[in-house]
C-alpha cells in the first residue's frame, strides 16, 4: 500500500549512512510502489553539487545496494525525478535557509527532516528550523544514534529538540528494531499462547544476548575510540533486545503503550557500583590474532595509539529487579573482531523438576533466536535417540528459518523504519525518557568502572573474548551457547 506522498529533508545528505542505507531504503520501497511521484527527497549538505550530480550520486549508491535483477534504468530515472539537493551550511544564519524553505511546500503533508549529520549538530538543526519557520504540526524530526554519550549530553539534545518539536514528532531510531526478526520477537510471545506461561523467573534459568562482529575499526577510530563496545552497542541495541524479552504484554500494539513497557525493564535494572562491576562484568581489548584464517592487527594497532583503554568488548551479567525476573541473569555480551558475526538471543530454559531419566538429557530446553546472519527461530527439545542400545537423550531443534519459509526480499531495517516516519507509526522509535534511562544504567556503570581503574582485558582477535567472559558465567555454572548449525 502506498504511503501518503511526503518531502523528506535529508541533513547530512552526501554522507556515508545516506549513500549506504537511506537513499537505497528509498529507492526499495519506490520499487515496491509504496512511494508515489508526487514525494520529494531533498539531500541537504555544505559541498556545492547541482541536483543532476545529487542524482548521478544517488544512482551510484542504488546500484551498489541493488540486485540486478531488481534493477532498472526506467525505474531509476522515475525516481531520480523525486530527487533535489540543496547546498546548506547547517551553521548559516536564517536568510541562508530560505533557498531549502521555498523548495518545501510546508502544508499539511507530512515534512520530515532526517538528521544524518553528526549529533552535535542536532539542536543547531532544530533551533535553525524554528527561526526559519519550517516547523509545522506536519513536520518529523529523525534523529540517528548517537543521541550523546552520556545522560547530560543526552538531556541537552533533547532538550533542543524538544524545544522545537512535540515528542509526537521526534523519531529516534534504533535501525535494529527494524530488523525483521526484532519485531518477529514481539509477534513470538505476544502471538502464540505457548510462551507466556513459562516466560518468567519460575521456568527461565537465564537469558543471553549476544551481538558480535568479526570486523574491526572500518574507519570509524576516532568516532570508536571515544565510544567503546558500551556506549556504541548496549546502551541502544542490546538494551532495546533486552527490553523486548523482558517487557510485559503491552495492552496494544500502540507506541506509547510500548514504550511505556520497556521503559519499566530499563528502570527496573539493577545499577552498578564498583562491586557490582568488578563482579558482574567484563571489558576486553582485542589484541592481534586470525580472522577467518586472515591475520588482523590488534586494537592499538589499528587506532595507532599505544595506550587506549577503551573497550571493544563487553560481557555484563544484568539483573532485572521486578516481580517476573527477580534472580535470573541476563548475560550480554557483544564485541569486535570475534570469531564469527551473530546476533542471537538464547533463552534457556530451567531442567525438569525430576528426571526419570539419571543424567541422561541434562541440556535442558532453549529457544534460540538468531537475529544475524541468519535469520531463525530454534526450539531445542528432547528426543530419544533412535536404537536399541539404550535409552539416549538428544536435544534437537524444531527449526523455523525465515529463509526456508520466505522467499520474498526482505526489506533493509531502514526501508521499514522509514515508512513508519512517513506513516507517523512511533512503536519501533525510542522515547526521550527510554534514551535517559538507559544512559543512566550506562553512565552508572562507566563511573564504575573509572573507580575500579583496570585496563580492559585482551583477548585474541578471532575468539569468543576475554578468558575472563567465560568465567563470568562458569562462576554461576553456566557457559555461552556455542551455537548450532541446525
Ligand atoms: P558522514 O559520512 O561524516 O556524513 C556527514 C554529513 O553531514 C555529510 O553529508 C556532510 O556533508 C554533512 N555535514 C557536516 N557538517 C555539516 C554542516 N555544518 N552543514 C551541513 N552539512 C554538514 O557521517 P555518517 O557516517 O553518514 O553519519 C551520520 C550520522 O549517522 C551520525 O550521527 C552517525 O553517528 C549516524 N550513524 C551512521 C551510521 C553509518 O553507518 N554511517 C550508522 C549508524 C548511525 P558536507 O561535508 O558536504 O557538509
Amino acid at each position: 500500500i502506498p504511503v501518503e506522498p511526503f518531502e523528506l529533508v535529508i541533513f547530512g545528505g552526501t554522507g556515508d549512512l545516506t549513500r549506504r542505507k537511506l537513499l537505497p531504503a528509498l529507492f526499495h520501497r519506490y520499487l515496491d510502489d509504496q512511494i508515489t511521484d508526487d514525494s520529494r527527497i531533498i539531500g541537504c549538505a555544505r559541498s556545492e553539487m547541482s541536483r543532476e550530480a545529487y542524482a548521478e550520486m544517488a544512482r551510484e549508491a542504488c546500484i551498489a545496494a541493488t540486485s540486478d535483477s531488481d534493477w532498472t534504468d526506467d525505474a531509476w530515472d522515475s525516481f531520480a525525478k523525486l530527487l533535489d539537493y540543496q547546498q546548506l551550511d547547517i551553521s548559516a544564519p536564517k536568510k541562508e535557509w530560505k533557498p531549502l524553505r521555498s523548495k518545501l511546500s510546508l502544508d499539511d503533508r507530512a515534512c520530515i527532516y532526517y538528521l544524518a549529520t553528526a549529533p552535535a549538530l542536532y539542536v543547531q538543526i532544530c533551533a535553525s528550523l524554528k527561526k526559519a519557520e519550517m516547523v509545522t504540526s506536519a513536520s518529523r524530526v529523525v534523529l540517528e544514534k548517537p543521541i550523546g554519550r552520556d545522560f547530560d549530553s543526552a538531556a541537552k539534545i533533547n532538550d533542543g529538540v524538544c524545544a522545537v518539536f512535540d515528542e509526537s514528532q521526534i523519531f529516534r531510531i534504533d535501525h535494529y528494531l527494524g530488523k525483521e526478526t526484532v519485531q518477529n520477537l514481539m509477534v513470538l510471545r505476544f502471538s502464540n499462547t505457548l510462551f507466556e506461561p513459562v516466560w518468567s523467573r519460575h521456568h527461565i534459568d537465564h537469558v543471553q544476548i549476544t551481538v558480535a562482529e568479526n570486523l574491526g575499526l572500518e574507519g570509524r577510530a576516532g568516532y570508536y575510540d571515544k565510544s567503546g563496545a558500551l556506549r556504541d552497542m548496549v546502551q541502544n541495541h542490546i538494551l532495546q533486545l533486552l527490553c523486548l524479552i523482558a517487557m510485559e504484554p503491552p495492552n496494544s500494539m500502540d507506541a506509547d503503550e510500548i514504550r511505556t513497557e520497556k521503559i519499566k525493564v530499563l528502570r527496573a535494572l539493577v545499577r552498578f557500583d564498583e562491586e557490582r562491576a568488578r563482579t558482574h562484568t567484563v571489558r576486553g581489548q582485542y589484541a592481534e590474532g586470525l580472522v577467518n584464517g586472515t591475520p588482523v592487527p590488534g586494537y592499538l594497532d589499528d587506532l595507532g595509539e599505544p595506550n587506549s583503554s577503551t573497550e571493544t568488548f563487553v560481557a555484563i551479567k544484568a539483573e532485572i529487579d521486578n516481580w517476573r525476573w527477580a534472580g535470573i541473569p541476563f548475560y550480554l555480551r557483544t564485541g569486535k573482531r570475534m570469531k564469527r558475526r551473530t546476533s542471537e538471543i538464547v533463552i534457556q530454559f530451567k531442567n525438569v523438576a525430576h528426571s526419570i531419566f539419571g543424567s541422561n538429557g541434562e541440556d535442558a530446553n532453549k529457544l534460540v533466536i538468531k537475529l544475524q546472519p541468519d535469520e531463525a527461530v530454534r526450539l531445542f527439545l528432547h528426543i530419544k535417540e533412535p536404537g536399541p542400545g539404550g535409552l539416549r537423550i538428544k536435544s534437537l531443534p524444531l527449526n523455523l528459518s525465515y529463509a526456508e519459509n520466505f522467499t520474498v526480499r526482505y526489506p533493509d531495517a531502514y526501508e521499514r523504519l522509514l515508512m513508519d516516519v512517513v506513516r507517523g507509526n512511533l512503536a519501533l522509535f525510542m522515547r526521550r525518557d527510554e534514551v535517559e534511562a538507559a544512559w543512566r544504567w550506562v553512565d552508572d556503570l562507566i563511573a564504575a568502572w573509572e573507580g575500579v581503574d583496570k585496563k580492559p582485558d585482551d583477548y585474541t582477535a578471532g575468539s569468543d573474548g576475554p578468558v575472563s567472559s567465560a568465567m563470568l558465567l562458569d562462576r554461576d555454572g553456566r557457559s555461552w551457547w556455542q551455537g548450532q548449525s541446525k
